[in-house]
């Protein structure tokens, strides 16, 4: 009985949340139709404007049919009882509980990254390649994917494996524990992020000396900010998309610009760019953001101890017995809520810290620059100049362009 309202609980939660996503896709389609306000006309010319609608218009419908797909998948997989099925399977064959759980996850993993593999083909290779934003050939992709599962079986082993084996000799004592190891991973890949892990997808490369480095120079020396530390990224060998972003604590980090975000700028806008990003640093963005990852961690293991052994979730996916692994599924899914919840809370401190870094880049340089960036940034995109303010609210982790205009042209017209 229990096991059957679990199941009837972790249904409602993945309807409700489908449900949810289509009624905000819908608002954002609907707000697309009203007409640009003066701040952003000028941002796109007339055709340059119409193709970026249509590229929306597709990617809109391409994410409602992989998302209905995807919504359709699990629901007959929790009413089939697969996931326990594919548990009684594989204990016929593997009795080591920490190994049954890996190549448990590995076949899901694996299965579940088939699945999706001929969605992803098409995103890249025709929609992305028809708005000319693919960079990628073939090769690149599968060498990509190759090594994506190597880090995954490699780091996700290692976590993994970790967290089972905590528990099978802790008891519910594992999440502290757990919570101890995680820290020092998260610190970890914070700090050896563009060292380690970017270099094994991506050429970075110091600054090149010319007028760009000078100009730049001239900015990091006034607010303290090493030179040494801003590196370009060959972004440009996967799609013609430009960024930025900062990354790393300490003496890792990093101010990082794409090839293509150079190709695209003035030198005045790459350093109000810059100052962005410097401005993420010295408003302590990173600091702060590792803290409350921490603190989320620390309250999803802390529940999950409440439930990891609770046999009814194994039986709610149709297991015959308590595994960790389905309970780990199960655990995934009745938490989904309060994960949209901290998700939420996490976006709003994001966009507030967005326009943080706007006002340091503004003060310490000038806002002429930072809007002309950001305007050429939203229309080289393609980005949605009119997203609805309730599809915002749940998926900006960035404030819209528009929002960061007047924030910006606020700002002059105060200190003026
Ligand atoms: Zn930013």
């Amino acid at each position: 009985m229990e096991a059957q309202l679990i199941l009837f609980i972790i249904l409602t939660i993945i309807t409700v949340n489908f449900v949810i996503e289509r009624v905000l896709d819908y608002l954002n389609r609907q707000n697309k139709k009203h007409d640009l306000p003066d701040e952003l006309q000028g941002v796109y010319n007339e055709k340059h404007y119409q193709k970026s609608l249509d590229y929306q218009q597709t990617n809109d419908r391409f994410s409602a049919i992989t998302a209905t797909f995807g919504f359709a998948v699990s629901v007959v997989l929790l009413l089939t009882g697969f996931f326990g099925w594919l548990d009684i399977q594989l204990r016929d064959w593997i009795e080591q509980p920490i190994l049954l759980s890996l190549i448990y996850f590995a076949a899901l993993f694996i299965a579940s990254d088939l699945l999706n593999l001929p969605f992803q083909l098409y995103q890249t290779f025709i929609i992305e390649d028809k708005f000319g934003f693919n960079k990628m050939t073939p090769r690149l992709f599968f060498i990509d994917k190759l090594k994506g599962y190597l880090l995954t079986a490699l780091l996700g082993g290692l976590i993994v494996g970790t967290l089972l084996y905590l528990v099978m000799e802790l008891g519910a004592q594992f999440w502290l524990y757990f919570w101890g190891v995680a820290t020092v991973i998260v610190v970890l890949l914070n700090m050896f992020y563009t060292s380690i892990f970017v270099p094994l997808f991506n050429e970075l490369t110091p600054l090149e000396d010319g007028s760009l480095r000078e100009a730049i120079t001239a900015y990091a020396r006034k607010v303290g900010f090493p030179i040494e530390n801003v590196y370009v990224i060959d972004g440009s060998k996967r799609s013609s998309k430009s960024n930025a972003f900062f990354s790393g604590i300490g003496s890792k980090k990093k101010v990082v610009l794409y090839d293509t975000l150079i190709e695209q700028h003035s030198e005045e806008e790459l350093v109000a760019i810059i100052a962005h990003e410097v401005g993420h640093y010295k408003k302590k963005h990173i600091i702060s953001g590792l803290f409350l990852s921490i603190a989320q961690i620390g309250f999803t293991l802390y529940i999950l101890s409440l439930l990891i052994f609770n046999e009814a979730l194994s039986q709610a996916l149709g297991g015959q017995q308590l595994s960790i692994h389905l309970n780990l599924i199960a655990f995934g899914i009745l938490y989904s809520p309060i994960s949209t919840l901290t998700g939420l809370l996490m976006n709003v401190i994001s966009r507030k810290n967005e326009f943080e870094a706007d006002a340091y880049a503004t003060s310490t340089y000038g806002g002429g620059p930072l809007q002309k960036a950001l305007k050429k940034l939203s229309a080289h995109n393609m980005s949605n100049l009119l997203p609805h303010r309730w599809y915002v609210f749940f998926h900006y982790s960035h404030p819209p362009l528009l929002q960061r205009l007047r924030a910006i042209r606020r700002q002059a017209v105060l200190s003026r």
